[in-house]
């Protein structure tokens, strides 16, 4: 028997749990293939801005792991996988030197931090945070007695 090609989501933030949640209550059978750049971890991205006032590292922020979330939705998770180009005609994501054919396609990809150009000589000292890895990478800068800067006012 072929295999049947999979309705893919890109992104496993917010929008692409919460839809394949929805999708699942709906249809437990269809083949889901969720894409995602990052680890894959579940978080609640509001969590970004309180977590540290709760003394909360990454790990802490976690939700449910990779592989929960891809028992739990009964579907197929690649991790650390960027998507560089859609082939429309052909129903195919572009991963690098790989491809995935798609039944349906869902971009659920987020959005891009603003890089400000800053000058100076501090520019590994400014930390965009809009998921865990930013996270992470930020508390792990932090010493005591740092002073920080925010700027954003959302
Ligand atoms: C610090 C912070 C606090 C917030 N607080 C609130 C709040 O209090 N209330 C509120 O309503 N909203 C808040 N928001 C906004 C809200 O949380 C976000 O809009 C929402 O979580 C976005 O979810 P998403 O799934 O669309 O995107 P994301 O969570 O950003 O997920 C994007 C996914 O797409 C993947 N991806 C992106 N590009 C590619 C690619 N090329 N190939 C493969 N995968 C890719 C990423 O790896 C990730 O898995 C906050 C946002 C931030 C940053």
């Amino acid at each position: 028997m072929t295999e049947q090609t999979p309705m893919v989501i890109v992104g496993t933030g917010l929008a692409g749990y919460s839809l394949a949640r929805e999708i699942r209550k709906q249809d437990k059978e269809i083949r889901i293939v969720m894409v995602t750049a990052d680890d894959g971890v579940s978080y609640s991205k509001p969590m970004l801005s309180t977590g540290f006032t709760k003394g909360k590292d990454a790990e802490g922020l976690a939700q449910a792991a990779t592989e929960a979330m891809a028992e739990q939705l009964n579907l197929e998770l690649l991790t650390y996988t960027t998507v560089t180009g859609i082939d429309t005609d052909g129903r195919r994501l572009l991963l690098g030197d790989d491809s995935l054919s798609y039944s349906k396609l869902v971009l659920a990809w987020g959005a891009d931090v603003i890089r400000l150009t800053i000058p100076g000589d501090g520019q590994e000292r400014v930390f965009p945070i809009n998921d865990l890895g930013d996270y992470r990478a930020f508390r792990k800068a932090l010493k005591p007695g740092s002073r920080v800067a925010i700027m954003g006012a959302g």
